[in-house]
Parts: C-alpha cells; structure tokens; sequence
C-alpha cells in the first residue's frame, strides 16, 4: 500500500508548493511510491483520506486554526511546510504592527473590521496551533531534501535534519566566505540543509531555515571580533525570518 500525501496552504505566496510540482519528472518517480491525494496546484483531485498532510503557510485567522486542526485529526503525520509553516516565516513581519493600522495603511477607510477573512491579529507558525511531527524548513524548500524526506518516510525510516550551520555545507563547497567581501551573512547561526545555495550565488544567508538550536558561540565571538561585528549587528540581520523568537529545539 502507497503513502498518501495531502498538500494544503494557508498564508503562503505558494512558492513550497511550486518547488514540489517544478520537480516535473521526477514527479513520476515521487508518485511511484506516494499517492498524492490532493495537491491543488497540479490536480483536481481532492479527497480526505490521507496519511502525510504537507501544511505550507503560517496560520492567521481563526477560520485558518479551525481548518487545521481538522487536517491534524486527519492526518498520520503532520509536516510543517517550508519556513512560513516551521517558523511563522515573513509572514511574522506583520506581527510589528497592529492590525488596525495595517488594514487603514493598506484598504484605506473601507470598514473591514468585522470581516471574517481579514480577522487577522497575528501571525502564527504551524505548531503554535497543532502538533508537528516534522518540519521540512526554507523559503522556499530544498527539492532534494523534500525527496529524502518523502523516501524516508515511504521506508519507514525516522527523516532528521541537519544540527549544523549553513556554513559547514558552504566550506565543503570551497566558496569564499562572504564577510570578506564586507557582507553579513547568517550562515553561521543558520540550520543547513540548502546546499548553501545563496553564498554559492555571493548572497549572504539570511537565515531562511531558522536558527540553530545551539550556534558556536566561539565561531561568532570569532568572526565578531575578526570583521569588528557586535550582537546588534546579527540581530539587525535575523528580523527578516526570525525575530529571534524561534529557534531549532531537538526533544
Ligand atoms: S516559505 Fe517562502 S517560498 Fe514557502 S510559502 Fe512561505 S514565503 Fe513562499
Ligand atoms: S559565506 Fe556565509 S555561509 Fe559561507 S562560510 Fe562565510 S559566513 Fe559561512
Ligand atoms: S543559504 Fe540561508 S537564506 Fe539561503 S536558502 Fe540556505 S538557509 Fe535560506
């Protein structure tokens, strides 16, 4: 009997999802071992009975809570989807302001108070709502580790991620480090898993996968002092994904 897999999005731009249906044919591989049973962006299939629900999105609105925790009753396992889902992602930005101003600032004076789609206070992570069984972190995913997941799962065998720093996958890839070049780059305090992907291109990591549980804090002390950096500077740097309220923790 095949896996089945449910695919659902809450307050996304979706990007998850796409990473999943731009695998093409290896889509074909995928559906050897899985059956997707839903998956809005590449099927018209839709049907409850699944054992992996894939949750892409941060949770914003009471109706959105209500709707997953009747995926969470459905569900065998319950994958948080990318980092709006594992950590709230950028959707958190909003989270600096009040929603009165937000709606004013955007709809002007169209009265949108008491509308239930716009019943927004803030933005929430998957698990701030319902139990995660596992966290598929990036914004957007890594394609490679989505299909080690989906693999190890359809084996039975337990999937973790990485406990190391971005910059463990970047040395091994031989790049120059880009605080050389005068850039702050979050690969240091950042859950690996990508490849290194931005400071392989000469992007400075902005901390998208999250912030490791335990960072050296030799390695940062170390490279405060060799580039004359301070703690205000890393936190500048960590709003964008972070706001410094979530980090990886391991049972
Ligand atoms: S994590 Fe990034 S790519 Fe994925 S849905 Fe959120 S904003 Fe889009
Ligand atoms: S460029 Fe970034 S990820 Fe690469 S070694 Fe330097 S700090 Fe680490
Ligand atoms: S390098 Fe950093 S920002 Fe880029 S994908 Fe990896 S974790 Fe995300």
């Amino acid at each position: 009997m095949k896996v089945k897999v449910a695919f659902f999005d809450f307050a996304s731009c979706e990007g998850c999802q796409l990473q999943v249906a731009n695998l093409e044919e290896e889509i074909l591989d995928l559906i050897e071992i899985v059956d997707i049973v839903s998956f809005r962006e590449i099927s018209d299939i839709r049907l409850d009975n699944y054992d992996i629900a894939f949750v892409e999105g941060s949770i914003n609105r009471p109706m959105d809570e209500e709707r997953l925790k009747e995926i969470r009753k459905n569900a065998k396992i319950l994958v948080a989807f990318g980092s709006c889902a594992c950590l709230g992602g950028v959707n958190k930005l909003r989270n600096r302001f009040e929603r009165d101003i937000l709606l004013k600032s955007i709809y002007g004076d169209k009265n949108l108070k008491d509308n239930p789609f716009f019943n927004s206070e803030k933005a929430k992570a998957v698990d701030e709502v319902v139990k995660v069984d596992y966290y598929i972190p990036g914004c957007p995913i890594d394609r490679e580790e989505f299909k080690r997941f989906v693999t190890s799962i359809a084996l039975g065998k337990k999937f973790e991620l990485p406990n190391y720093p971005v910059c463990v996958e970047c040395k091994k890839k031989g790049n120059p480090c880009l605080f050389e070049e005068g850039k702050f780059c979050l690969g240091p305090i950042t859950l690996a898993g990508c490849d290194a992907i931005c400071p392989s291109k000469g992007s400075p990591c902005l901390g998208c996968r999250g912030i490791l549980e335990k960072p050296s804090t030799e390695y940062i002390r170390e490279i405060f002092d060799r580039y004359n950096l301070s703690y205000e500077d890393l936190a500048d740097k960590w709003n964008m994904f972070n706001f410094g309220d979530r980090v990886w923790r391991r049972e």
